[in-house]
């Protein structure tokens, strides 16, 4: 008998047929003797309309006081979903209770919207699970030292999922999703993606921060911090397929580098749609520069990704880092106030019209020449690049989002993703 942790996604979870399919297969894992933790998602479209609601009341609003209630408002999704769940899994004879963030208690910092988990009470779940009930806890969601609701980003459930499992030591943490596994790439945007056996974790950590939103970022840094075992798999499967085969399906996240049996170069490409290209253009070339620009920024609590500084002329250069989508204007509109003045530069332009593509890989290591493979191969298409960074088992490239399906279709051929490498 293994402790085991489900997270069910919002496609998942997305009607009430669904719902008790989803409950079919908890109660099918129950039965085969298992302590069952199920964290679902709200149900898709769900968390969008509640947003998009509270966007047409107040169309910009930036206060903390605003991010409070949405996170009080976003986090009903998974209530409701939750309590679905446990409702279909008692129609189905199993006994189940559901409970929120809060009830938990995960606790987390108080940076709504985009919460960190602190730490999780397993006291509650535990004396279920010992009763022989399901338990199932909102994903998406936590409280603060105050007693606030808070939410944890985009995607979050991953990350409730995984925390709960670390917090359970649960045997493993499986994610059910609506593709049967990790790809080589979005397999929505490059249909002969292959989809991967195993890929390590720290492939699997560079192809979620780069924008493949298989995983949420969050999600995989706990894994690798507590080492839970985590695998990517369908939900779409019969509900009553063998468990033993269910059990092996989907893509496994590895910690060890020779189970990666897969020895590709690059393993897969990742891209990301939401960012934006900031320049400040006739900057003094002087020391305390990149401070004075990006520490103004970073002060306003926006994260900056990727930063060039052009060769200087006459004793002026350019400027350009990318921020999220969401910060640009307000980026633009600090540079503008604060730092163009104080520094004497001509002038702040920008373009919110631009894609980041990455290639990832650990075979990148130990070979030369993968990245110059990746220029020629866009410059075969056309395709003019912006803005290059690098890591050990990376590279990216900012080009322009028209562009960006084409680059990661390019790139998939040339570098032979959906052949299994020998
Ligand atoms: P869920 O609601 O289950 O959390 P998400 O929509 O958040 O599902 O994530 C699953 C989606 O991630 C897939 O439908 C797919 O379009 C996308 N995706 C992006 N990159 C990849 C990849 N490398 N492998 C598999 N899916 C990917
Ligand atoms: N419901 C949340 C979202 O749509 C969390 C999640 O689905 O993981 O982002
Ligand atoms: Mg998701």
């Amino acid at each position: 008998m293994a402790l085991i942790v489900h997270k069910y996604g919002g496609t998942s979870m997305g009607s009430a047929e669904r719902i008790r399919n989803v409950a079919k297969r908890v109660a099918k894992w129950a039965r085969a003797g298992h302590q069952m933790v199920v964290v679902p998602s709200a149900m898709s479209g769900e968390t969008n309309r509640l947003l998009g609601l509270a966007k047409e009341l107040a169309p910009s609003r930036t206060s903390d006081a605003y991010h409070r209630e949405l996170d009080m408002l976003a986090a009903t999704g998974e209530q409701a979903s939750s309590a679905l769940l446990a409702i279909a899994l008692q129609a189905e004879g199993m006994a189940s209770v559901s409970y929120a963030g809060w009830q938990v208690p995960i606790r987390t910092d108080n940076s709504y919207t985009k919460a960190r988990i602190e730490s999780i009470e397993d006291t509650r779940v535990r004396a279920d699970l010992d009763a022989g009930r399901v338990v199932i806890v909102t994903g998406f969601q936590g409280v603060d030292a105050e007693g606030n609701i808070t939410t944890l980003g985009r995607g979050g459930s991953d990350t409730s999922a995984v925390a709960v499992a670390a917090a359970l030591k649960a045997s493993e943490c499986l994610i059910y999703t609506d593709v049967d596994g990790v790809y080589t790439t979005d397999p929505r945007v490059v249909p002969e993606a292959r989809r991967l056996h195993t890929i390590s974790f720290e492939e699997m950590l560079e192809m979620a921060s780069m924008g493949s939103k298989v995983l949420q970022i969050r999600s995989v840094e706990f894994a690798g911090k507590y080492k839970v075992p985590l695998r990517v798999l369908s939900s779409f499967t019969a509900w009553d397929i063998d468990i033993k085969e269910e059990a092996k399906s989907g893509t496994l996240i590895t910690f060890e580098e020779d189970e990666h049996m897969e020895q590709a170069i690059v393993s897969g490409i990742a891209f990301n749609r939401d960012e934006a290209k900031i320049s400040v253009l006739g900057v003094p070339d002087t020391p305390g520069i990149a401070y004075q620009i990006l520490g103004a920024v970073a002060d306003a609590n926006i994260d900056v990704d990727v930063i060039i500084q052009n060769v200087s002329k006459d004793g002026k250069t350019d400027f350009s880092f990318t921020v999220n989508r969401g910060d640009y204007a307000r980026a633009i509109e600090i540079l503008k106030e604060r730092v163009i003045p104080k520094l004497g530069a001509h002038e702040v332009t920008g373009d919110a019209k631009i894609c980041k593509v990455s290639i990832v890989g650990i075979g990148m290591r130990s070979h030369v020449g993968i990245a110059s493979k990746m220029f020629r191969c866009l410059s075969e298409e056309g395709i003019n690049i912006q803005m290059i960074s690098t890591s050990e088992i990376k590279t990216s490239v900012v080009i322009d989002e028209k562009y960006m399906e084409l680059a990661v279709r390019a790139l998939h051929k040339a570098f032979d993703l959906e052949q299994v490498p020998a």
